[in-house]
């Protein structure tokens, strides 16, 4: 199942914008997959703005802070950045091949991480949980 909204086009980029930021935002909009830091520099230097990985780096953190982008690990141990167009929890599936993304949701993984949680008499606070596959169009090709 996916959660697109129709009101979904609008770039969250926090309260505190500045050019870093949007350029980031807008690159990130444009080629919706999830990308490594570096992906994004580069695209952003084919672009011609001038922001350094560096930038891209901390610019990328803050909005994870704010939830404007979401992070997770790739089977390969990278960290990968999406801004997603659903606002609320959701998860992910990502094809390992071209990187299309669903924004799906936890469906039982959500009354899971409740449920073990309160067995350990935990306070929950989170829980992560990604899916990796191979789209159908990758499926195709091979
Ligand atoms: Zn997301
Ligand atoms: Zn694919
Ligand atoms: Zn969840």
């Amino acid at each position: 199942m996916t959660l697109h909204s129709a009101s979904s086009n609008t770039p969250k980029l926090g309260m505190r914008t500045t050019k870093q930021r949007t350029a980031v935002v807008e690159v990130m909009q444009d080629i919706d997959r999830f990308l490594s830091a570096k992906e994004i520099h580069t695209a952003l230097q084919e672009r011609e703005a001038k922001v350094g990985l560096t930038t891209v780096y901390r610019t990328l953190q803050s909005l994870v802070d704010i939830h404007a982008v979401d992070a997770l690990h790739s089977p390969t141990g990278e960290t990968l950045y999406r801004h997603c167009e659903t606002d609320s929890h959701h998860h992910h599936l990502v094809c390992t091949k071209c990187g299309r993304t669903e924004e799906i949701d936890g469906g039982p993984i959500e009354e899971w991480a409740r449920t073990v949680a309160d067995t350990y008499g935990f306070q929950l606070t989170g829980h992560d949980a990604e899916v990796f596959g191979i789209c159908t169009k990758c499926q195709e090709k091979a």
